[in-house]
């Protein structure tokens, strides 16, 4: 199908909002929709997900060690001073966003025993754009006011709602091969919060027949409702700030954990339990595809991609990890760019030896590179030339300090440096002039 024949398509069809009650992420409407216009498409999706699969599985032990950074820009479509959020909302959502990517953020300690091993830092940090597509700079931060009261429809239509992307009612999208865009906005229905956020999986995937593309370049992002951005958003609802999270792992090409179907659909993630649907409790004792194998787990309902509140939420698994990070590297490969931490700074080591200062009358030893955590003894003595005990110091194990208690000496000196009762080096010392 023709991409233009496509874009009037998603103009003007609607797309039902179906599994539950609240399809509070628009992800799996747009997949059903997609299905609709192009039969098969779920299964080729599903054939080119398991190669992405693939890639990350070889690609997860090496990128590991290397954080990919993206830039953000935020653009808050606003009606009414409610929608109109402050920087320090969005900076906080930021902060989550970075946290949650690089498994630092505090509510960690509640991810249950039996997930822990599987849990997995992202190495993902994200950063307000300080330069906007024209170069200029910019705070990462876009305020358009739009004559529009809300975006949402019932049933939802992302035809609808992606008119948030539009300069006539919203805010256009900066390149969308540079910047994630994240449009806040008001996405409820006559008055009724429904849907909390989309976002459009990664494009450009070759091997899908019928389109090159899931949607156009123009609306690739992520779209969230303006009571869920944000710590301590003033209108906040239950998966608060964690819906970005959960939104990007979307954007980055994840699927619910439940696979969006029943116990026997899967996400694709060997390291997620099946689930039979959205969870919308933090309830651990739901174990929604039960059997009797001897390691049948419960839902895992603190992963991001479920429906769960925010307070439960606090895990990718390492397989979800390695799959963001191949989508990013095979279908976002533009929007990344890669930090490598430097390796942390060597010790300056001084060469062993004893060192005086005539000036200040101080005498410095150096223990060279100490073994960690070592419990050896050491001790230094000065003598006179003619074998005369003058000062006598125990060391501590550090490789380089001073000597404490030498006062009054003047002259030339030996020393002796003993560890654990043995010498280990002897010479000359002058001290006083
Ligand atoms: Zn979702």
């Amino acid at each position: 199908m023709p991409k233009q024949l496509l874009s009037i398509l998603i103009l003007f069809l609607s797309i039902s909002a179906f599994c539950q009650e609240v399809e509070q992420c628009g992800h799996t409407a747009y997949m059903e929709y997609l299905e609709s216009i192009n039969p098969g498409i779920k299964q080729n999706m599903d054939v080119t997900f398991k190669q992405a699969l693939t890639h990350s599985k070889i690609k997860t032990k090496t990128s590991q060690d290397t954080i990919h950074t993206i830039q953000v820009v935020f653009h808050i479509v606003h009606n009414t001073a409610q929608h109109n959020l402050s920087d320090d909302l969005i900076t906080s959502q930021m902060r989550v966003l970075n946290e949650c990517y690089t498994r630092t953020n505090p509510d960690t300690i509640n991810t249950r025993d039996i997930f822990k091993p599987v849990a997995g830092d992202a190495g993902i940090r994200f950063v307000l754009a300080t330069q906007d597509p024209n170069g200029n700079p910019t705070s990462g931060i876009v305020r358009i006011q739009t004559a529009l009261t809300a975006f949402g429809s019932s049933p939802t239509s992302l035809a609808l709602t992606d008119r948030v992307k539009q300069a006539t009612y919203g805010s256009e999208a900066w390149d969308t091969d540079k910047y994630l865009n994240i449009w806040v906005c008001d996405l409820s229905s006559r008055g009724r919060d429904g849907l909390l956020g989309y976002a459009y999986p990664p494009t450009g995937v070759d091997n899908w027949p019928g389109t090159s593309s899931f949607t156009t370049a123009d609306k690739q992002g992520v779209v969230l409702h303006y009571k869920i951005v944000g710590e301590n958003n003033p209108s906040s609802l239950a998966t608060g700030e964690k819906t970005a999270v959960h939104e990007v792992g979307h954007y980055l090409g994840l699927r619910h954990i439940w696979g969006d179907g029943g116990c026997t659909v899967d996400d694709y993630m060997e390291d997620t339990p099946p689930s039979s649907a959205a969870n919308q409790y933090c309830y651990p004792s739901i174990n929604s595809c039960y059997s009797t194998q001897p390691n049948d787990l419960p839902d895992m309902i603190e992963n991001y991609m479920d429906y769960t509140p925010g307070t439960c939420q606090n895990m990718f698994t390492q397989q979800q990890v390695a799959q963001m990070r191949a989508n990013l590297t095979v279908f976002r490969a533009t929007i990344f760019s890669t930090y490598i931490p430097a390796p942390p700074a060597p010790p300056i080591i001084y060469p062993f030896g004893v060192f005086s200062s005539t000036l200040t009358n101080d005498v410095f030893v150096s223990l060279g590179e100490l073994p960690e955590d070592d419990a050896s003894q050491y001790v230094i003595k000065f003598f006179t030339p003619l074998g005369q005990v003058v000062h006598e110091a125990a060391l501590s194990n550090e490789a380089y300090q001073a000597v404490n208690g030498i006062i009054g000496l003047h002259g030339a000196f030996i020393y002796q440096l003993t560890r654990d009762g043995e010498e280990i080096a002897k010479g000359k010392v002058v001290l006083g002039f």
